[in-house]
């Protein structure tokens, strides 16, 4: 298996983990407010020049406020539990991590209003001031304890600044929201409008729920994991094409110059395979496809085309005389020399052993027997590298209606005659059908 499939298993079966963990188990982020570690204070507004009593008591284990509250001439009477969080009023806890706070309050009223108000209390040098507790942001909701009616979960997103405290202290826009960083105090008091009357609040507990991770950032977190794994999967294909891509031009272009070469080196073998390797000169591969067509062109009526025969005179006395080294050095030269005196369109070919036959298109045989007669007298003027004279018999036929290998034969016939003739000749064989007749001596 690939390995990026891997990944993509490994991280689908975490995600579906963390977020089945956080759907079950999310949510236990929790602070107990115990009375054993948290100061517990009754308080009234006797401090505000009301007349209201209010007394902690301990009912069996748990604190309990008990309160009479009376209209003097403070206008809001209250009776309050307030729970301090730390030994300084503007060092308290943080609770921005938390979203609940959950109550389990017993509430005895003699007033049918049985709602109380909660307030987290809250500390910022922006806002409060070091001689004022009351500078102490409110953050605050009022709920309904009821009695027995076990705890009750408030959302800590439901509470609210209350307005008169931002009014009183003048507070910024920025700091008039609710704020849970620095949790000081939290005040659980009296609704407000309550008429005189006797009140307890037995506090069997306060707790703060949260999460050990916000939602968002959870699914922000597990979205930015497959943003890097996708990207790195991208990024990795990209590169893995790219070398793919890369190692095939390179074998392309390898492949291509590999290609080059062959087809040069074809071209060698071609033109070694059409060329005699001792003299140089053409063999009879190549000429024989192109003979072929001629031999059509001519029967057609579209050409004319003679075949000259050459063969050297007594070449087997010079092997004997001078070696077989120096007769294949005369045979090179014989080559040079009648190459040199027959022109581009014609084409010599070595026939075999010291034979040689010149092609000759365009030509009948008049001509032909010109060419060869040229050919004769270049050979028997030229100095040869043995220092002897050197003479080569020639047959002239002009192709007729017949078989290359018809024309050839009568050439070689003509040839025959030129031997028999005294060799140094060149004889023409005009006619098909018999050569004898109609052969001619020129020389
Ligand atoms: P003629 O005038 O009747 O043609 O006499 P000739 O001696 O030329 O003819 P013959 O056919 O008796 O001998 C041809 C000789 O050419 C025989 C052979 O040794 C020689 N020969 C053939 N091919 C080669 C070659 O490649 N190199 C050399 N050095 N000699 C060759
Ligand atoms: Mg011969
Ligand atoms: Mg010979």
């Amino acid at each position: 298996m690939r390995v990026f499939q891997k990944i993509t298993i490994v991280m689908l079966m975490f995600s579906i983990s963390i977020l089945t963990w956080y759907h079950f188990r999310g949510d236990t982020k929790t602070i107990t407010i115990n009375p054993d570690i948290h100061q517990y204070y009754a308080a009234d507004d006797k401090k505000v020049g009301g007349i209201s009593e209010s007394v902690l008591v301990d009912k069996n284990g748990r604190p309990s406020v008990v309160c009479k509250l009376k209209k003097g001439n403070y206008p809001w009477p209250y009776c309050e539990t307030a729970v301090h969080l730390s030994n300084s009023i503007f060092e308290g806890i943080d609770l921005s991590g938390y979203s609940k706070l959950v109550l389990d309050i017993d509430y005895k009223s003699t007033d049918p209003n049985g709602r109380l108000r909660v307030y987290l209390r809250n500390s910022n040098p922006a806002y409060t001031k070091r001689n004022d507790a009351a500078s102490l942001k409110f953050n605050g909701i009022e709920y309904e304890p009821g009695f027995n009616a076990g705890p009750k979960e408030i959302d800590l997103s439901d509470f609210q600044v209350l307005t008169w405290w931002i009014a009183d202290y003048k507070v910024a826009v920025e700091h008039a929201a609710p704020e849970f960083s620095n949790v000081s105090i939290i005040e659980i008091a009296t609704s407000s409008g309550v008429n005189e009357g006797d009140f307890e609040m037995t506090i069997n507990s306060i707790e703060l729920h949260g999460a050990w991770i916000k939602e968002t950032t959870l699914l922000k977190s597990i979205l930015y994991a497959w943003l890097v794994m996708i990207m790195s999967y991208v990024l990795y294909e990209q590169r893995r094409l790219g070398k793919k891509l890369k190692a095939s031009t390179y074998r392309e272009g390898r492949l291509r110059k590999l290609n080059d070469n062959l087809k040069e080196k074809n071209v060698e073998f071609a033109e070694l395979a059409h060329r005699d390797s001792l003299t140089g000169a053409r063999n009879r591969n190549a000429v024989r496809d192109w003979l072929e067509r001629m031999a059509q062109q001519v029967r057609w009526g579209k050409q004319t085309f003679s075949v000259i025969y050459i063969d050297i005179d007594y070449f087997k006395k010079i092997n004997d005389n001078l070696g077989h080294q120096t007769g294949d050095d005369i045979l090179r030269e014989f080559v040079l020399v009648v190459t040199g005196a027959i022109q581009r369109t014609d084409f010599l070919v070595r026939w075999g052993g010291e034979e040689f036959v010149v092609f000759c298109p365009k030509h009948n045989a008049e001509e032909a027997t010109e060419k060869a007669e040229h050919i004769r007298r270049t050979v028997e003027h030229h100095l040869w590298c043995h220092n002897e004279p050197l003479t080569c018999s020639l047959g002239v036929t002009e192709m007729k209606d017949e078989r290359i290998t018809e024309v050839i034969a009568r050439a070689d016939d003509a040839l025959y005659k030129a031997k028999n003739a005294g060799r140094n000749k060149v004889i023409t064989s005009v006619n098909v059908t018999d050569v004898d007749a109609n052969s001619r001596f020129i020389n």
